[in-house]
């Protein structure tokens, strides 16, 4: 048998080619087998191709709420290289690669059909491109390739399998165990196992056939018509990689996923059911070896029904006129929330349901993570010509979270507490066992709510709609989220109407906090009355936690510390009293640790310490700037020289520009006035 010769006498074949050639490499069948011994992954199954791949770009450890949870850096690192990182879905990802993990071990995933479900515009589709866009690459690196193979035919010509299988296939059934013993002959446990799957696909089988018969049964020889060559798989040139789109229900074919007859070629070979007279290029045979995405897989007509099912379930596909036909491929659908509701009782969805593995992919719900997704489009390199102020994108994400979230049971706390507990805030009385707690009875969250389209929608038409300002503000962002709620189809009732529009009230108000908070350290940064009240509130806290007195600066005189002045300062960042200990403990061992070092302390390491500060600062000087004479229209020289200095303290330290800070300055300035009217 010229198998065993085949592996044992044939050269080592010298994979270390250059780039090119690597990637363009053909040879015979015997030197494959050389290439199965030395590589043996270059006969996995697509499960497992799919597998490795998103395990070869490497995966951390992240905790999300005392619980750890791996990350797979394909969906963030390789996505973001793709601009599509996915952020804040590290759980739905975890259990999707899970899933692809036990299809690749073979333990029964690998027969159901994957399907992705979720609200409108969750990354569904993205998940779907990153893998296909992943499985391309991989196939071009050295780890993962993979081959397939072509019939020399007349005058030089040759015809590659139109479902690129494997060339191992080419073995009869009753050379496989002998051929496979030796292929894995001293395979060392933690390698592939190499194994032979399934028959040849109809036209190669006729190749086959008549090429034994030539050659009087002598598959050696029949060999010598064989061509094997390395195997790109492409979306573009339709190999390994297939997407459906269900058309309108009345307009489905089953040939769009299994192939169709070739009119043309039928006079040619007398017969319609001649494989040379077909075209294997449905869907299902063109992304044999790696990956086929239903999108919208539900809108499938119900005829089509046998034909996925077969595929998954058997890994078999019937194309007209010939016998069911193997196809080693991962099958990933998906569907929308609403659409996946709408057709629950359906006799389509009846006979998948046990058929289908479902991963929920919801919206994210942490705000760190929804403003990520719209920075990467809206950023200053990308809109040119237009300043984006500052909060514009945080107060729409912020919106969009929130119309995800569920009312928390927590007669204490808002939703808003809620969002900011999510997004790793502390609040008082909360702990991370809380968080838990709160996501643990809302386990649907994040299958409602405002798409990230919508939010993304709203920020161009914000960008737009108003080419006589220089900025973009939160204002109007939220005018166009509010004004496109009437419209919005996926909004199914009054209630849920009104709920978003309060929605917008409440981060309105987030944002008046902000910025007034922003506004009021810019007027009280400055650095040397800031260090004079920093080192003030030191002495008093070294002297309360040592059971000093302090020294009067002014007096020279010991006097007890000055308790008034350090709540005052504390209680402008929520430092309860029974936490005030604490509190002072903590920077006292702060400072300690750093005199070890010879260093001294600043108060700007501290930014919670430094907010307290800038704070009481304004507090105390608050009615030498006449923040609401700046809605008056007339304003004298000396009041204006200190706008100056807080504009010019808003541009360098929070993100503004000259124009959006004046807004800004004069938005703050009408609170004020407001507040001071209702006094
Ligand atoms: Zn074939
Ligand atoms: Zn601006």
């Amino acid at each position: 048998m010229a198998t065993g010769k085949a592996i044992l006498g044939a050269l080592r074949q010298e994979l270390n080619l250059s780039d090119y050639r690597k990637k363009h490499w053909e040879g015979g069948f015997e030197e494959y087998l050389d290439i199965v011994r030395a590589n043996p992954e270059v006969t996995r199954t697509a499960y497992q191709r799919l597998y490795d791949m998103i395990i070869s770009h490497g995966t951390e450890e992240v905790y999300e709420n005392k619980e750890k949870v791996t990350r797979y850096k394909f969906f963030t690192e390789f996505a973001a290289k793709h601009g599509d990182a996915i952020y804040g879905l590290d759980r739905p990802l975890m259990h999707l690669a899970n899933q692809f993990k036990a299809a690749a071990k073979g333990y029964g995933t690998e027969k159901r059909v994957l399907l992705l479900h979720g609200p409108v515009g969750s990354s569904k589709s993205t998940i779907a491109r990153l893998l296909k866009k992943g499985l391309e690459e991989y196939s071009r690196t050295d780890e993962g390739m993979l081959f397939s193979f072509a019939w020399k035919g007349d005058n030089n010509t040759w015809q590659k399998c139109p479902m690129h299988e494997d060339p191992l296939r080419l073995a009869p059934l009753e050379l496989r165990p002998a051929l496979l013993e030796r292929l894995n002959e001293g395979r060392k446990p933690t390698e592939y196992d190499v194994l032979i799957q399934g028959d040849l696909c109809p036209f190669c089988r006729q190749m086959y056939t008549e090429r034994v018969a030539k050659f009087d049964g002598d598959w050696n020889r029949m060999l010598e018509d064989v061509k094997v060559y390395r195997l790109i798989l492409s979306e573009q040139d339709r190999i390994g990689i297939g997407t459906f789109q269900p058309k309108d229900e009345k307009n489905q074919d089953s040939t769009e996923l299994t192939g169709d007859i070739n009119y043309r070629k039928i006079a040619e070979y007398g017969t319609d059911s001649d494989p040379r007279a077909f075209n294997f290029d449905g869907e299902l045979n063109i992304a044999n070896r790696g990956l086929v995405e239903f999108i919208e897989v539900l809108k499938l007509d119900v005829a089509f029904l046998y034909d996925l099912l077969g595929a998954s379930q058997e890994h078999k596909i019937k194309p007209k006129k010939f016998a069911q036909t193997d196809i080693d491929e991962v099958i990933l659908g998906h569907t929308n929330e609403p659409e996946y509701r709408r057709l629950q009782n359906n006799e389509f969805m009846e006979a998948l349901r046990d058929r289908t593995v479902k991963i929920d992919i919801p919206y994210v719900t942490r705000l760190k993570d929804e403003i990520r997704i719209y920075e990467k489009d809206f950023n200053a390199d990308r809109v040119r010509g237009k300043h984006i102020a500052p909060h514009t994108i945080e107060i729409a994400a912020m919106w969009a979270v929130l119309t995800r979230l569920v009312q928390p049971k927590h007669a204490n706390l808002t939703l808003l507490q809620k969002l900011k507990l999510y997004n790793g805030k502390t609040l008082p009385g909360f702990t991370e066992d809380n968080v838990v707690e709160l996501k643990r009875e809302a386990l649907n969250e994040g299958m409602h709510g405002i798409s990230p389209r919508y939010i993304q929608d709203k920020i161009s038409n914000a960008l737009v709609a108003h080419p006589q300002e220089n900025c973009v503000n939160p204002f109007m962002v939220l005018q166009e989220l509010d004004a496109g709620l009437r419209h919005h189809s996926l909004i199914t009732s009054p209630e849920q109407l009104q709920h978003f529009r309060e929605l917008l009230s409440v981060v309105k108000e987030e944002y008046e906090d902000l910025v007034k908070n922003e506004v009021q350290r810019a007027i009280a940064a400055d650095e040397d009355a800031l260090t004079r009240l920093c080192s003030n509130y030191i002495d008093n806290v070294k002297a309360y936690t040592q059971r000093e007195k302090v020294r009067n600066r002014y007096t020279g005189n010991y006097e007890e510390p000055d308790e008034r002045l350090m709540r005052s300062v504390e209680e402008k960042i929520d430092i309860p009293e029974g936490r005030k200990d604490d509190f002072r403990r903590e920077i006292m061992n702060y400072i300690g640790a750093l005199a070890i070092d010879g260093k001294r302390f600043d108060y700007k390491t501290n930014e919670r310490l430094q907010k307290a500060l800038e704070m009481k600062l304004f507090e105390d000087q608050k009615d030498t700037i006449k923040l609401t004479s700046l809605v008056s229209s007339v304003v004298d020289k000396a009041t204006q020289e200190k706008i100056d200095v807080v504009k010019s303290r808003l541009i360098r330290n929070y993100g503004y520009c000259d124009v959006c800070s004046t807004d800004v300055l004069s938005f703050v300035a009408s609170i004020f006035a407001r507040g001071h009217a209702k006094k």
